[in-house]
């Protein structure tokens, strides 16, 4: 292609204001008031912004227009300051309630527990704050890793920039799935449709082009802008930046649209909830208690109102939904870091239950690094060597006969050929028929664009061809649904038209205006290279008259040559067929889409060991199902191939007719609607539009698929952690209720005062409830069925061992104290050893809850976290035991080394009781 050059020009059409870089005022006053760029021509824009169509801007340009003007940035709207947030921790029932208690405290000079209550409901509070901030920031940082790139000019060179970076007067490259980074006026546009509706309300995408508007119209009118935070949704571009950040349409009515939402999940809303109901029950037996106390005169009643209140504060799990939150964003995080940068909270459960993936070829399960490795002409073909996109490598002619051509391995190669010809036409059309480029950046050959592009200009170097000569006149781009690109271009004052696309579809056009066309002979060799598990391209053209200026699909319908076919290797990445093994073993389906061949596609398969039978069904086949035939027939298929952004649609709500979770990966911005229909739309990081990242639920920043199934897995740990975080508490919660309950139900002494209560309470939140948070994958968790996705998190199993825990600590804890009670020791070192005993059977059933196998196995010590805080809590049972100034508070005594076997005792028998109850349910469960 003419590299038009062009120098920075000085001179304008029209009125001649002062250059950008004079006056910092007069730059300020282009952002800020000259808004109706539309009204000025193309040539008087970059005229007014120092600006080149094809060189775009120098580096010192770009900083010093960075520097008056910041980050193309939206301000963000500001948060809650630190202190309200602080603050509404306190809106909270059960701080309340403390409140309540710590005013009645007063109220009858039990000044020390006022004290204490006055430093449990700070702890919680800031407890609560810790895990909100924590869980936020999680989430926020997320948000940063979602970058929007941006395609620009700068010193003659296309490179990707991080769109904040764009500064006024930058030319910008958009095509269709880009989200428009900043506002831009158009220079050049190519059958481009533009979706505004974020600004205009308007759903349709809008016909766009560069002619200069006369008169005033509105921003919905304005059909020679793009606007910040719109996408293109046809066609492609090249414009100028002419406002950035808060100068932006969208900047003026400061709207971002990528938010990452933080939603409450189904699980926290359930959790909320079975934390509501459990509230109320406790609340009402608090109620009834406290009228049987005083009806039968049990306790004093300040002793009594005291204790029912330490009995609710102690049993209400207040603690649950804030740790559920923190675990799902740390979970968030851990996703993050491994490359799937997941945008709502919602979606971590759902993809525990996945049981589809329906998953892109190319560029997921394979590399994306695409290598013509075979051209065919018209009875002669040619081998490529070299690998990537250097142009390292040389074209070889293979022996053959006529009609050619064998599979053979063993082809003698000619000696070094001459490219003429048919070949020289072929190699010039795929390179002309293109849009990306090729560059060396610090030795490495890079390319800008599709990888399928990009291996034809290798290609063209490799025959030492150049394209310079030609100049494009119009082009219509890759599409998936149509599955060519063409274009049109000037040689010597001749014109032709160019074409590359899939095979079969040339070949159909083709065979349809030409009846000598022998689409037999081509069909072979496609096959031939298909059943490789090549990726097949053909190549055509037609002179065309010099009238023609502009293109449109019907131009390709008559009078098409056939050139070529190019077969091209993109080799599947060697992480993926472990992936996919991790993935069938987990009761994971996963089935490939791809728009290319049949064949291709089954070699590509069976290479990755996709599934033991690889049936394909192939888009248009599908076409001709009514939506209830495709979801009958739907499972009988683990590869749709020649497939179009259509049939995603169409076989994501087929897999779901039959109630099957479904994850979908897509990258172009005809993917949308099947991203936003799978339960969990899988956009591509690297290689996908913004318009996909936007429709979807997760984005991998590495376009891999293994990541997916990494993600599946940390989705199954977080469930079964939070899973394991609930059965942990509940238990423990009601256990100290209880010890309340049962003492007053039998008029015994209080075995805890209410302080000591509210004392394991505090410590317990501070320690052993965040053990989960950290808590690795169980090891079996990819070799079970997907969840069920209503399936309740609390099973009756999982009731019946939180009763009888429960019991069982308040039990013990009661039994001891009156043990000891009746040896005639004294109530403050009868009271210390209850406290330490309920704090060691949590210590040892958290033990129990780590895993649902044994708890002593070569995993007891893979959650570093958990001995951490365990050692935590032990220092403070230490300190509220020996230290002299938590005697008086607490009302405890210090104990002998020997009192210290019976919470240890204790301890050891939960442990023990707990695991046999979990082997022998495991045992029938296998029998079941
Ligand atoms: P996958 O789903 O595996 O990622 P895909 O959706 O990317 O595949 P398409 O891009 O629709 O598949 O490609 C379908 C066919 O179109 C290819 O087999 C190839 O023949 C042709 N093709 C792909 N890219 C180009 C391109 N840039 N220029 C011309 N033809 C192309």
């Amino acid at each position: 292609m003419q590299a038009k050059s062009h120098s920075h020009r000085k001179s304008s059409i029209g009125e001649e204001p002062p250059p950008l870089q004079s006056k910092e005022e007069h730059s300020k006053r282009l952002q800020l008031k000259d808004s109706n760029w539309y009204k000025v021509s193309q040539s008087e824009t970059l005229n007014r912004l120092n600006s080149n169509k094809d060189l775009g801007l120098s580096e010192e340009d770009i900083i010093s227009r960075r520097s008056k003007y910041g980050k193309n940035n939206l301000t963000e709207s500001k948060k809650q300051s630190k202190l309200v947030r602080f603050l509404k921790q306190f809106n909270n029932s059960v701080i309340y309630i403390l409140l309540v208690a710590g005013v009645f405290t007063l109220f009858i000079g039990h000044i020390s527990d006022t004290v204490v209550i006055g430093i449990v409901v700070l702890v919680n509070a800031l407890i609560g704050y810790i895990q909100e901030n924590k869980a936020e920031s999680a989430i926020s940082k997320i948000k940063q890793m979602l970058v929007v790139n941006a395609t620009v000019i700068r010193e003659g060179q296309r490179i990707d920039i991080d769109a904040s970076e764009l500064v006024l007067g930058d030319i910008v490259y958009l095509e269709a799935g880009d989200s428009v980074p900043a506002d831009i006026r158009i220079l050049e546009a190519n059958n481009l449709k533009i979706q505004e509706s974020v600004l205009t309300g308007e759903a349709d995408s809008v016909q766009k082009n560069e002619k200069t508007l006369i008169g005033t119209v509105t921003v919905a009118d304005q059909t020679n802008m793009a606007f910040a935070s719109t996408s293109v949704t046809n066609g492609d571009m090249t414009g100028i930046v002419v406002a950035t950040g808060d100068y932006t349409e969208i900047g003026k009515i400061n709207q971002s649209i990528n938010d990452v939402k933080q939603e409450k999940t189904p699980l926290i809303i359930s959790i909320n909830n079975l934390g509501k109901y459990i509230s109320y029950a406790i609340v009402l037996v608090a109620v009834l208690l406290f009228g049987f106390g005083v009806l039968f005169k049990i306790y004093e009643i300040p002793v009594l109102l005291l204790s029912v209140i330490t009995m609710v504060v102690g049993s209400i799990p207040e603690g649950l939904p804030a740790i559920t939150s923190v675990i799902l964003a740390i979970g968030v995080q851990n996703m993050a870091r491994k490359n799937s940068i997941v945008k709502n909270l919602p979606s971590v459960e759902t993809l525990g239950s996945v049981n589809i993936i329906g998953t892109d070829k190319t560029g997921t399960l394979t590399k994306n690094e695409m290598t013509v490795k075979d051209i065919i002409i018209q009875n002669h073909q040619y081998i490529v060597t070299g690998d990537g996109y250097s142009p390292d490598g040389e074209i070889f002619e293979m022996e053959g006969k006529e009609g050619l051509l064998t599979n053979k391995s063993s082809k003698k190669i000619k000696n070094k050929l001459k490219i003429e010809g048919d070949l020289k036409k072929l190699i010039l059309i795929g390179a002309l028929a293109n849009d990306a480029t090729l560059n060396q950046e610090e030795g490495k050959w890079i390319i800008n664009g599709e990888p399928t592009d990009g291996c034809f200009l290798t290609l063209c170097k490799k025959a030492n061809l150049d394209t310079s000569d030609f100049v494009e006149i119009d082009k219509i781009p890759f599409d998936s649904d149509f599955k060519y690109m063409a274009k049109i271009v000037d040689l010597n004052e001749e014109r032709y038209l160019v074409v590359k696309g899939a095979p079969d579809k040339l070949m159909d056009i083709i065979s349809n205006s030409n009846s000598e066309f022998d689409k037999t002979y081509w069909q072979n060799q496609m096959t031939l290279l298909a059943k490789q598990g090549k990726r097949v391209v053909a190549v055509a053209y037609k002179k065309i008259s010099q009238d023609i200026q502009i293109i449109e699909h019907k131009l390709l319908r008559t009078d098409l040559i056939l050139v070529g076919l190019v077969g091209i290797m993109d080799p599947p990445k060697e992480q993926v067929i472990d992936a996919i093994m991790q993935a069938r073993n987990a009761g994971v389906k996963v089935k490939m889409i791809t728009g290319d061949h049949p064949d291709t596609a089954v070699e590509i398969a069976r290479q990755i060991k996709l599934s033991d039978e690889n049936r394909v069904i192939t888009g248009p086949q599908l076409d001709k199902l009514t939506d209830t035939e495709l979801s009958s027939v739907i499972q009988d298929y683990d590869i749709f191939a020649r497939a179009t952004p259509e049939n995603k649609l169409r076989i994501v709500k087929a897999y779901q007719a039959n109630n099957l979770i479904t994850a979908m990966t897509g990258d172009g911005v005809n993917d949308a609607p099947a991203l936003k229909q799978a339960d969990i739309g899988i956009s591509m990081g690297i290689k996908g539009t913004d318009v996909a990242k936007e429709s979807s639920d997760m984005v991998l920043a590495d376009d891999n698929f293994s990541t997916i199934v990494d993600a599946i897995k940390e989705g199954r740990r977080v469930y079964d952690n939070i899973k394991k975080t609930i059965k942990f508490l509940l238990p423990t919660s009601i256990a100290e209720g209880l010890i309340v309950l049962i003492s007053i139900i039998l008029n015994n002494p209080l075995p805890l005062e209410p302080v000591q209560l509210l004392w394991i309470n505090m410590v317990s939140a501070i320690t052993i409830s965040f053990a989960f948070v950290f808590e690795p994958v169980e090891k079996d968790a990819m070799n079970k069925k997907p969840r069920q996705k209503n399936e309740s998190i609390i099973k009756s199993q999982d009731t019946i061992r939180i009763l009888y825990v429960a019991t069982l600590i308040a039990g013990l804890g009661l039994i001891i104290s009156q043990h000891l009670t009746s040896l005639g020791i004294s109530k403050d070192i009868v009271s210390t050893v209850t406290l330490n005993i309920v704090v060691f059977c949590k210590i040892f059933y958290l033990f129990n809850i780590r895993t649902e196998g044994t708890a002593i196995s070569k995993n007891l010590f893979t959650n570093k976290i958990a001995f951490l805080v365990v050692a935590i809590l032990i220092v403070l049972q230490m300190m509220i035991t020996y230290l002299p100034q938590m005697h008086s508070v607490f009302r405890t005594a210090p104990l002998q080394i020997k009192s210290w076997l019976y919470p240890l005792y204790c301890g050891f028998i939960v442990f023990s009781i707990v695991e046999i109850e979990k082997f022998l349910s495991l045992k029938l469960r296998k029998i079941k």
